[in-house]
């Protein structure tokens, strides 16, 4: 489900990422981490940058946090795992009309890439996530990811995703006991999305 809202980090300082990525570690070993939000939303000049109200940006930042702090926790178990899948946004690909060539498996649901923009940042997430030993998909939405998961018997996933979507899956990953990473997409609006490949990189 998307956010009710739409925003785009991608021009923020990268300087914020990381206080984000500081900021859900405290949450993950400390559980808490105070006013914290209000504070960076201020520092960072978010609801100028963005134009979100108050209450979004807080929202989004939460789930920042959030994906961060489980991140945290989970990575050690994460990190034991051996097979690994990787679950991609359909709306991060560069086209999402007939210019993508990448095939459609209904069965499943996914999109599995062709490869046929260098410059497109699924394309790029595919092949890196590939050379690792990833299977990966790109999904339309995150509904079939407990089925996905029960059929191949994953044991570590990395999911990128809007905040939203990752909190959701979160709790799906929580209750089959598998090992999750997430990473949260930057920009959203359902087309034409991004996420940050370093941060990808970094999980993978
Ligand atoms: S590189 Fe892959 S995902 Fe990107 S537009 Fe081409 S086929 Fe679609
Ligand atoms: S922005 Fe992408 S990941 Fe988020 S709800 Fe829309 S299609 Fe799904």
């Amino acid at each position: 489900m998307p956010y009710k809202f739409t925003f785009d980090l991608s021009r923020i300082p990268r300087f914020f990422f990381t206080e984000i990525t500081k900021v859900g570690y405290q949450k993950g070993v400390h559980k808490r981490v105070g006013g914290i939000v209000q504070e960076m939303i201020k520092r960072f000049k978010i609801q100028e940058a963005t134009g979100l109200n108050l209450s979004d940006a807080v929202l989004l930042l939460e789930d920042l946090i959030e994906a961060q702090a489980r991140n945290t926790v989970e990575r050690e178990k994460f990190v034991q795992t051996r097979k690994r899948v990787l679950f991609l946004p359909h709306c991060s690909r560069k086209y999402m009309d007939s210019r993508c060539k990448s095939v459609f498996d209904p069965k499943i649901p996914s999109y599995f890439c062709a490869h046929c923009s260098p410059d497109c940042l699924i394309n790029r997430a595919v092949s890196f996530a590939e050379k690792k030993g990833y299977d990966v998909y790109i999904l339309p939405g995150g509904s079939c990811v407990p089925k996905i998961l029960q059929a191949k018997n994953y044991e570590g996933v990395v999911g990128v995703a809007c905040g939203e979507e990752l909190r959701m899956a979160g709790g799906v990953l929580t209750d089959m006991g598998k090992a999750g990473q997430a990473v949260s997409l930057i920009k959203n609006g359902c087309a034409n999305t991004i996420f940050n490949m370093e941060t990808l990189e970094n999980i993978l």
